[in-house]
């Protein structure tokens, strides 16, 4: 096919500007049997994370007694692309779950859980490129979700050249026709850039080009880590209005009444003793 015109009158063929993001939605807490878990859209992308653990390592022999093992599966459904992918890991899948498991484990405190697995399953039910970063926002959030300890959230991005001109986010037909395509991932600790988790490139730049495009990429995952957060904090009010009212949260408050009471029938004994005492 020949290549379509990709930027027209300043604009995208999405519409978008060389700096906006693909629309983006992140929900935490989806899946009932996962210890934790988000759905994430980005643009046409649609992504599953899902993290068991930390729990008991098997095969036995892969645990290790110092912190816990962090594995990541990045895995493409067959219908998340135009043509059928066939199902199972190729090349690109091992590769892109390698990269995402290098970038998030120096994140994990995996000091805190010794002979403990983490797993992190990240599903592409739909594919638009950026996929490997949109994975990587999902897996952080369900990291969070799961109650794992991090030592800050890890968001990324895609930045490309596309017409000569660089561009945050970009989707399929720039991914396809443009000139470099540069997935970045940075650590975030405190709302703050702190270091970088992931950086790949496909194509080439100039330095002028790159040093554009970390400017584009730090942009984007500012807006993309406050939609993180944000998805977690909704997930715990969530929870919170839930426990509110229910049999564990009324458990509690018997509790706390029992405990009252038993203080003040001490008090009152305490003070018929002193009376006593003074008649
Ligand atoms: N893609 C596809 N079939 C495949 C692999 C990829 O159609 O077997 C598409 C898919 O939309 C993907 C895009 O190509 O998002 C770009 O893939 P790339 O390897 O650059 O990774 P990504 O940008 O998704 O991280």
């Amino acid at each position: 096919m020949e290549k379509p015109k990709l930027i027209v009158d300043g604009r995208r063929l999405d519409g978008r500007g060389f700096e906006e993001l693909r629309p983006i939605k992140i929900e935490a807490g989806v899946l009932k049997r996962a210890d934790g878990s988000c759905y994430l859209e980005m643009g046409k992308n649609k992504i599953i994370a899902a993290v068991y653990g930390p729990r008991e390592v098997h095969p036995r022999h892969l645990q290790d007694p110092s912190k816990a093992v962090i594995r990541y599966r990045y895995n493409m459904a067959p219908f998340s692309v135009e043509e059928r992918k066939k199902p199972g890991p190729d090349r690109r899948s091992v590769e892109i779950s390698k990269v995402s498991r290098e970038a998030l484990e120096p994140v994990i405190m995996k000091e805190l859980f010794p002979r403990s697995g983490i797993d992190v399953f990240v599903e592409v039910l739909q594919a638009d490129a950026g996929t490997r970063t949109a994975c990587l926002n999902a897996a952080s959030v369900a990291l969070i979700d799961a109650g794992v300890a991090m030592r800050g959230m890890v968001t990324a991005v895609a930045v490309a050249k596309v017409d000569g001109e660089i561009v945050l986010d970009p989707m399929k037909e720039e991914d396809n026709y443009g000139e470099a395509d540069v997935p970045i991932a940075f650590l975030i600790r405190n709302g703050k850039i702190e270091s970088i988790a992931l950086l790949q490139m496909d194509g080439r730049l100039t330095l002028e080009e790159m040093r554009r495009a970390m400017e584009l990429a730090k942009k984007g995952v500012m807006q993309i880590y406050k939609l993180q957060r944000e998805a977690i904090m909704r997930k715990y009010m969530r929870e919170g209005e839930d426990y509110e009212g229910s049999e564990e949260a009324m458990e509690v408050e018997r509790e706390r009444e029992c405990e009252e009471a038993k203080g003040e029938g001490e008090k009152e004994r305490e003070n018929r003793k002193e009376e006593g005492r003074n008649e």
